[in-house]
């Protein structure tokens, strides 16, 4: 007698992983026989990974990155008032920071994925993270309906392991639990890619090292469930790809300018890829967009581009004007650090060799072809 469970789903998605990098891997493309590349959304990961839970674009489910321009900003004022009197040499070490960031921790028991980074304690006065619960837990991504959500509205059986969890334990956890547990449904985030990415570049051996120990998971997973189950299906994707970074843009001289002439008149975020403002003095803006605009390499984002990409938001909580960097580029420093990084994300999802994948262990007839398409098919 066949007592084999039905179906299982299982979704594991590889964080900043790009299409040229799974082709590198010839052995992984060979348990892929759907195997394609697909666009992303502007944005960092918080937004990509909204999109492909959701199936929806920034602008619809609300993330676009790490920190928005906020009234409430992310520490109280009691505690502004105190690190902003800190001296200098004490708010650049990095035991401060790391007690700074647990502190913000507690503040956000249920947040998403965030921290400090090399965030200016002054600036902390005026942003506030975007992720307010995992993304990954029931109603993250509220009051967008997530796959989890999805899944947790339908009883299916299900699990998650999310970044929280380092992704080797999760495949053990998984492969301990399956003979025992009638999962139907399985979400297994792995992180590496994306911080091996940025060290070493996206086609450096450690990408590829890391892509074949993934790769190795994915076989004992596949064997362990076609003895399980009648129905296997195992979809694999990234939420970006990474381009290999030629230069850093230089921009002190523009965060000085910002900072002193313009301090009372705008708030500044920089991520790697982007130079945020939010204007706050409605007749300086102009003299605000030439300052972005005498910057090399990218350009000043029009709210037509930012519908294009739909990223427009009616509130500008990510900023009013927004600069960014061609494909390539870096801003250095940004609030993410100060050393120049060999792999970067954050472009024009349209950018050339910017692609990120998919995969399924079967052939399927309709391919996805944006990010936003792979959400139907986790269900
Ligand atoms: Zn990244």
């Amino acid at each position: 007698m066949d007592n084999k469970r039905d179906i299982i789903k299982i979704c594991i998605f590889l964080d900043g992983i790009g299409y040229d990098s799974i082709l590198s891997s010839p052995p992984l493309k060979n348990i892929l026989p759907t195997l394609v590349p697909i666009e992303t959304v502007l944005g960092f990961s918080s937004a990509a990974q909204a999109t492909i839970l959701t199936g929806k674009y920034p602008q619809e489910h609300g993330q676009f990155s790490m920190y928005y321009f906020s009234p409430n900003p992310t520490l109280p004022k009691f505690s502004l008032k105190v690190i902003s009197a800190l001296p200098y040499f004490i708010t650049r070490r990095k035991k401060f920071k790391t007690l700074l960031a647990l502190y913000l921790r507690l503040l956000h028991p249920k947040g998403g994925y965030f921290g400090l980074f090399e965030i200016p304690p002054r600036h902390l006065s005026y942003i506030s993270p975007t992720e307010k619960r995992n993304i990954y837990k029931i109603r993250g991504v509220h009051p967008h309906d997530t796959i989890i959500d999805y899944w947790y509205k339908n009883h299916l059986n299900f699990r998650v392991f999310t970044w929280e969890i380092p992704e080797e334990y999760s495949f053990q956890q998984l492969l301990q639990l399956l003979p025992n547990t009638p999962l139907e449904r399985v979400f297994l985030c792995c992180t590496k890619g994306d911080h091996l990415g940025h060290k070493f570049g996206p086609f450096s051996k450690e990408v590829k090292e890391y892509i074949e120990k993934i790769r190795q998971y994915i076989e004992k997973l596949l064997e362990v469930c076609n003895k399980l189950y009648k129905n296997v299906s195992l979809y694999i994707f990234s939420d970006h790809g990474m381009i290999e970074v030629k230069e850093a843009i230089k921009i002190n001289v523009v965060i000085e300018q910002l900072t002193s002439k313009y301090r009372n008149d705008c708030l500044i975020f920089i991520d790697a890829t982007m130079l945020r403002i939010f204007t706050l003095n409605p007749k300086k803006r102009e003299a605000l967009r030439c300052i972005l605009e005498e910057i090399p390499h990218g350009k000043v984002l029009s709210d037509e581009d930012l519908k294009t990409f739909k990223c427009l938001f009616p509130s500008k909580k990510f900023g009013d004007l927004i600069f960014l960097c061609d494909p390539g580029y870096v801003l250095l420093p940004n609030f993410f650090g100060d050393l120049l990084p060999r792999g970067m994300h954050g472009y024009d999802p349209n950018a050339k060799d910017y692609a990120t994948f998919f995969g399924c262990n079967k052939k399927l007839s309709s391919q996805p072809l944006h990010i936003s398409q792979i959400t139907p098919l986790l269900k």
